[in-house]
């Protein structure tokens, strides 16, 4: 097939996805895991990792949003047209959902590495003519709709990849699923290899993000038989999926796979408490080095360390850069974020206050409000040191404790208006995501543990000399050394304590290490201070990257 010339050489890895970040200007991703199937993406184009992505096309994007003077938000569609990025492939193929023949087209996007590498992403779209206007929208809107159309695109994107891959003509030797979202895509293969469960677990790979049995994807048996009407797949999905009642993407995805992971190695060891029996091993998340570290600290990097951005466990040569160019490229991308804030808020944040960054998805466990438990407190610190904070998060559009955190949010601002300067930026994407994490001096993160399987923005700010200041959560348990590569909060997990405890430790911690540690350390020992931060280029960045990442997915899952 001419359409995909080059593209279909040799065996590959899918990766499925719902959601992949493939650039700032696709909105086909909401947050974390988009972002790492993005930075996975990336990462496998420059190593030549024969990847091909699967995800859906998403026409709709997540959403765009608006905030008002009060902090409420609103929901905006993102409309995209996909003719400007990939091309829509001819080949066709279809499922069953409901008893309707649902047939779904392929769009073909390519990443590229700047040497010329390139992978597929086939994006899935069921917005064709021939069907029902219903069935038209499930590839619309990512993370929308209720639980029937969830399924509906969980059946397109498991069941309806697998079939497109092979109609493309895609010789495939493993099938990643990252998350539970593609798992119908062990059904599939069942199927098709007439029921050998053995032949479909060597050739599944399954990564879990979630460390709670509450946030697995799970489907009532009366939607699934509702819109599964083979009774041979029913009675699969119950056997390998049933659980309390329901359908359960994660234990489906378990029980159908020889390799499975969580997201870090504390993450590893709930999962396995949380799924006992099963063999999990951790391969601990990374960002993709060059699309994370900003312009200036890109130039630093090549001067001093040539090859970094394919090789970034070169960046560990961090502590041959001398002081004064760390902190000057610092304060140009600084400078660079502060101005972007003014102009858009009309505000007056300075270059010289300690500046702390939060950006995240706006939602009860990440804690957005963390640093105003005692708003008498953080006046008292800011007159020892000036401090200034920008926010930026979305909710999402049914979170509604999420969105009233950023309406609190906005009070405090108000509260603190004369006082302390703090902004939250609208509609946190992935742009925004990269001006904060390399433009604040300090990357702030408080989520409730055990939450957080991972996190990954922490790394994108290690990559601009920016140091982490955060709960002792996901990837943090392995990137910090206290005082060296940046400040904990709180705790370590192996303690024992309550979760009242915990918060109560935590809380004083952040105020006491604010006060005490970091404000005295940024203002009255600033080679300390650039100590750490070339500690975070060098202990963390060189390590927490995609490229480690996909190396260790090559030869613990892949091969
Ligand atoms: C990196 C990134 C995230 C992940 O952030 P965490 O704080 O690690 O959860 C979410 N959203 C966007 C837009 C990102 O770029």
């Amino acid at each position: 097939m001419d359409q995909l010339e080059g593209v279909l050489d040799g065996q590959k890895i899918a990766y499925f996805s719902m959601e992949i970040g493939l650039n700032n200007e696709i909105p086909t991703y909401n947050g974390g895991l988009g972002v790492l199937a993005g930075d996975t993406i990336r990462s496998s184009t420059d190593l030549n990792v024969p990847l091909v992505g699967v995800t859906l096309i998403s026409k709709k994007g997540y959403f765009r949003q608006k905030l008002d003077e009060a902090g409420r938000q609103t929901e905006h569609p993102e409309d995209w047209d996909p003719n400007r990025y990939m091309k829509m492939l001819s080949t066709h193929v279809s499922v069953n959902i409901g008893g309707r023949e649902v047939k779904i087209g392929a769009w073909l996007y390519e990443n590229k590495s700047p040497t010329g590498l390139k992978v597929p992403v086939i994006l899935l779209d069921t917005d064709l003519e021939v069907n029902d206007p219903q069935d038209r929208e499930i590839t619309h809107h990512l993370y929308g709709g209720d639980q029937v159309y969830r399924l509906k695109q969980e059946i397109v994107l498991g069941m309806g990849g697998v079939r497109m891959l092979d109609a493309l003509g895609f010789n495939i030797r493993k099938y990643h699923m990252n998350e539970g979202h593609s798992s119908l895509l062990t059904i599939e293969l069942l199927n098709r290899d007439g029921m050998n469960s053995k032949k479909v677990k060597q050739l599944c790979v399954f990564t879990t993000h979630t460390p709670v049995e509450a946030g697995h994807d799970k489907f009532s048996f009366d939607i699934v038989d509702q819109l599964i009407t083979d009774e041979e797949i029913q009675r699969l999905l119950r056997k390998y999926g049933g659980k309390d009642w329901k359908l359960n993407m994660t234990l489906l995805g378990l029980n159908l796979s020889n390799f499975i992971n969580g997201v870090a190695k504390r993450h590893r060891d709930i999962s396995a408490e949380m799924f006992p029996g099963y063999k999990i091993e951790a391969i601990t998340n990374g960002v993709h080095s060059y699309t994370w570290t900003c312009q200036c600290f890109r130039e630093l990097y090549d001067r001093y360390i040539p090859g970094w951005a394919n090789e970034p466990e070169l960046l560990v040569r961090v502590h041959g850069i001398t002081d004064s160019e760390i902190w000057n490229t610092h304060m140009k991308a600084k400078k660079q974020l502060i101005d972007y804030v003014n102009r858009l808020k009309n505000t007056d944040l300075d270059y010289d206050s300690l500046t702390l960054g939060f950006a995240r998805r706006s939602t009860g466990y990440k804690r957005p409000k963390f640093i105003f438990q005692d708003i008498k407190r953080l006046k008292r610190i800011n007159s020892k040191g000036r401090i200034q904070i920008i926010f930026a998060g979305k909710a999402h559009p049914r979170d509604h404790e999420g969105k009233k955190l950023i309406e609190e949010i906005f009070k405090h601002i108000k509260e603190l208006e004369n006082e302390i300067k703090i902004v939250y930026l609208e509609n946190y994407d992935m742009e925004l995501a990269s001006k904060i994490t390399s433009g604040v001096d300090v990357w702030l993160n408080t989520p409730q543990r055990p939450l957080e399987a991972s996190g990954t923005s922490g790394m994108k700010a290690a990559h601009n000399g920016v140091v982490n200041f955060s709960v002792l959560a996901g990837w943090w348990i392995e990137g910090c050394i206290e005082g060296v590569t940046g400040w904990s909060i709180g705790p370590h997990p192996s303690e024992d304590w309550s979760p009242e405890e915990t918060e109560t430790l935590e809380k004083d911690d952040f105020y006491n290490k604010l006060e005490y540690v970091i404000i005295p350390t940024y203002y009255q020992a600033r080679n300390r201070w650039i100590r750490i931060m070339n500690n975070s280029i060098g202990m963390i960045a060189y390590y927490f990257n995609s490229h480690r990442m996909v190396h260790h997915y090559v030869t613990n899952a892949y091969l």
